[in-house]
């Protein structure tokens, strides 16, 4: 683990008498990551309720702590030193709720769990991110999309509990934020921009036609399966695309496909995967983004950017 500034033993010993959920202390990140790669968390905060989440927010701020929240941890690259502070895992968030033509979903409920609950409730129109593997809270933050739709087209509020000031008082209620305020574009939101936790988002997801949705949705499954890997753990896109190019044929003409650094491949499927073909560390998936991106600009002169989140 690289040296760390901040000491977790002074929170630490504070959560002992707080109800904030399960606590866990040097949590390997490859455990929460879909890549399963990344070095240990300071500490690990699985809250299942939204009071948990104000509790443990409150105290982040009195201790001075770095805060990470975790959706699914499938846009995510944690490096091998891991990560300093507080790491809050959203996956017992997973309340859900029907409203007049729309939904409300906790952060940590998956896409997929999304879309089944809304379907079963008779809502559509969502479909389309059931096979994104990620959360309603990741969705948000990245302006997740996919086959055409995206989390902007469908966002009425969104509760966000800001880190720092200025912050709710202790207990106070959350911020909530229309659509515009979120600040949507490609791939991004205002919270990229914010530290805080995205706590629940309503959606529109007006009742429709099941038999229509429902066989979207095996369309959608079907197109995933046929142009992504499925076989290797990975973090799905790497870099954005550039505006009118795609930034996996871009690697494939740089003749990125199926270089390996360690246990890390760039995928012979798809140009803008890598993958996990066992034991990869963090430093090799980086290594070979540098590569990557060296590549393209020698070969076709484009910049690629980064659409995953490498932390810290
Ligand atoms: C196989 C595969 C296919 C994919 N296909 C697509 C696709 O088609 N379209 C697409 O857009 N993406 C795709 N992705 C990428 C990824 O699934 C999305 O970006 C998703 O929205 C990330 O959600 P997550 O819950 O996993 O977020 P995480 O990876 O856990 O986190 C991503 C970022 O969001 C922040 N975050 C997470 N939850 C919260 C919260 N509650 N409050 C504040 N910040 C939060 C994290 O701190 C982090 O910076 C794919 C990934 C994989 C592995």
């Amino acid at each position: 683990m690289s040296a760390r500034r901040w000491d977790p033993a002074p929170l630490l010993a504070a959560l002992h008498s707080v109800d904030v959920g399960e606590v866990r202390v040097g949590e390997p990140m490859s455990r929460h990551t879909t890549l399963h790669v990344g070095g240990p968390a300071d500490l690990l905060v699985l809250p299942s309720r939204l009071d948990q989440v104000e509790r443990l927010l409150d105290l982040c701020r009195a201790h001075d702590a770095p805060l990470t929240p975790l959706g699914r941890g499938s846009n995510l690259l944690v490096r091998d030193g891991g990560l300093e502070g507080v790491v809050l895992a959203t996956e017992r968030l997973t309340g859900f709720a029907l409203g007049e033509g729309g939904v409300t979903a906790w952060a940590g409920l998956t896409l997929g769990g999304l879309v089944n609950r809304a379907l079963r409730a008779g809502r559509t129109g969502l479909e389309w991110s059931a096979g994104i593997p990620g959360s309603v809270g990741g969705g948000v933050f990245m302006n997740a999309g996919a086959h055409g739709g995206q989390m902007a087209d469908h966002v009425r509020r969104v509760a966000f509990l800001p880190l720092a000031a200025p912050a709710p008082s202790p207990g106070g209620e959350p911020e909530v934020l229309s659509a515009a305020e979120c600040a949507f574009a490609y791939r991004t939101s205002r919270f990229q921009r914010r530290p805080g936790v995205v706590l629940w988002a309503e959606l529109a997801a007006p009742a429709g036609d099941l038999v229509a949705a429902r066989s979207r949705l095996a369309a959608f499954r079907d197109h995933r399966r046929r142009t992504q890997p499925q076989a290797w753990p990975n973090c799905g896109s790497v870099f954005r695309n550039p505006p009118g190019l795609s930034a996996g044929r871009l690697v494939e003409a740089a003749g990125g496909k199926g270089r390996q650094v360690g246990g890390a491949r760039i995928s012979d499927v798809h140009g803008n995967f890598i993958v996990n073909v066992g034991g990869a560390r963090a430093d090799d998936v980086l290594a070979l983004i540098e590569w990557a991106r060296e590549a393209v600009l020698r070969q076709s002169g484009v910049e690629l950017e980064l659409e995953v989140r490498v932390l810290p």
